[in-house]
């Protein structure tokens, strides 16, 4: 049989899925296990854009729309999209697609082709490294900084960036770290993408979630900005959509037409009755989104002091996302066998750093999309297994 292209020869599997596979493995068999490993909102989406989506497939919304997706809804997005930074987008630069993940990986495809480099966070979400590959391009990773809210170590960035960097991805707030990039960081970077004449590929799908009444600016506000950034947002977690698929990305209109025939090509479109619940999302009362902001900011502070309250733990209070990040270095252990042991001994499924990348040797991701009683539970199991290390 004539081989694979090696388009596919370097993906690897996201290490959430993996470690969810061997907890189910281990309830399969009678273990009680307590999740801490997956980044999906534990809250229902919201009843009125559930009441949106049932009124729309019984009224026959069940058709193809436009690639990019249905112009009330782009309008939508355009316009509170825009509000939430404080700039103003036009619908026709607005690209919805079945989640946030198409519009990272359409517009790579777009935006890279072979050898060109792209910089991206190291910690940072798996997809960026794997769509520069399936792409042809070089990943190359920036070490992000724990001392600086887990921003980007501007020294190393500066060392890398280079003629042949195409683009550069951010991720703020950031999984997993959930830290935010200050103002000032992303000046700096704005500075390199248009002295380099980079595009930058900017993932905001946590904007909205975060904490201490805080702003996550967004590379966007920088002058100059709008007209080499792809910036990309969804519902997934902001309106806990995540089953929905429905994402959309914001970029110059002249892109925007190539991401259309992208979607032509591929996906067609996203589903009808879906993007009228996601215009409900929008359209609709936010407050519900603001009580899930409140909440989370509740299980965050308990998980962070509970983690600093272990001997050798040392954990941030992360300002955005869903994420812990904590640094477990003095244990003596590397990430992958301290999440294994967490998982064989106490029963709590959580993330090996390293499952971000290289830089996350060292620490844990544990997300905080579950109740604040499954927290206090899961920490005591993790207490109480680390104490027998000893
Ligand atoms: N970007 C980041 C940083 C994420 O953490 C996730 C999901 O976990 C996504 C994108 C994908 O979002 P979606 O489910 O909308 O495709």
């Amino acid at each position: 049989m004539k081989p694979y292209t090696g388009r596919t020869a370097e993906l690897k599997p996201e290490g959430a899925y993996e470690v969810l596979g061997r907890a189910q493995a281990l309830e399969a068999a009678g273990r009680s296990i307590i999740h801490f490993e997956l980044g999906q909102p534990d809250f229902e989406t919201f009843e009125n854009v559930r009441e949106a989506g049932r009124r729309a497939i019984a009224e026959g919304k069940t058709r193809y729309t436009p690639p990019s997706g249905m112009l009330a809804l782009r309008q939508a997005i355009a316009e509170s999209a825009g509000a939430q930074r404080g700039v103003h987008f036009e619908p026709e630069q607005v690209v919805v697609a079945p989640g946030t993940k198409p519009n990272l990986f359409y517009s790579t495809l777009a935006l890279v082709g072979p050898d060109d480099e792209v910089l991206y966070p190291d910690p940072g979400f798996p997809t960026y490294k794997a769509m520069v590959q399936v792409a042809g391009g070089v990943p190359v990773p920036v070490p992000l900084k724990e001392e600086n809210s887990f921003s980007f170590d501007l020294d190393a960035f500066d060392r890398l960036i280079n003629e042949r960097t195409r683009v550069i991805i951010l991720n703020s707030p950031s999984n997993p770290t959930g830290g935010v990039m200050p103002l000032s960081d992303l000046e700096h970077i704005a500075e390199a993408a248009q002295r380099y004449d980079c595009w930058v590929l900017s993932d905001e799908i946590y904007l909205r979630l975060v904490y201490d009444g805080r702003h996550a600016s967004s590379i966007v506000e920088i002058p100059g900005m709008m007209e080499r950034t792809v910036l990309v947002d969804g519902f997934s977690k902001t309106y806990a959509m995540t089953g929905w698929r429905l994402g959309y990305g914001i970029m110059p209109a002249h892109l925007a037409a190539k991401m259309d025939l992208l979607l032509t090509h591929s996906v067609g479109c996203s589903a009808h009755f879906t993007q009228i619940a996601a215009l409900e999302a929008i359209r609709g009362p936010q407050d519900r989104v603001a009580e899930m902001v409140v909440e989370y900011q509740a299980r965050r502070d308990l998980m962070v002091r509970l983690l600093n309250s272990m001997p050798g733990i040392t954990c941030q209070t992360p300002e955005g996302a869903f994420y812990v990040f904590p640094n477990v270095r003095s244990l003596g252990m590397s990430s992958n066998q301290l999440s294994d042991y967490l998982l064989d001994e106490a029963g709590v499924a959580v993330l090996p750093g390293t499952a971000f990348g290289d830089y996350g040797e060292g620490y844990l991701r544990l997300s905080y999309s579950t109740s604040q009683d499954t927290i206090s539970a899961g920490l005591g199991c993790i207490g109480t297994a680390l104490a027998r290390l000893k």
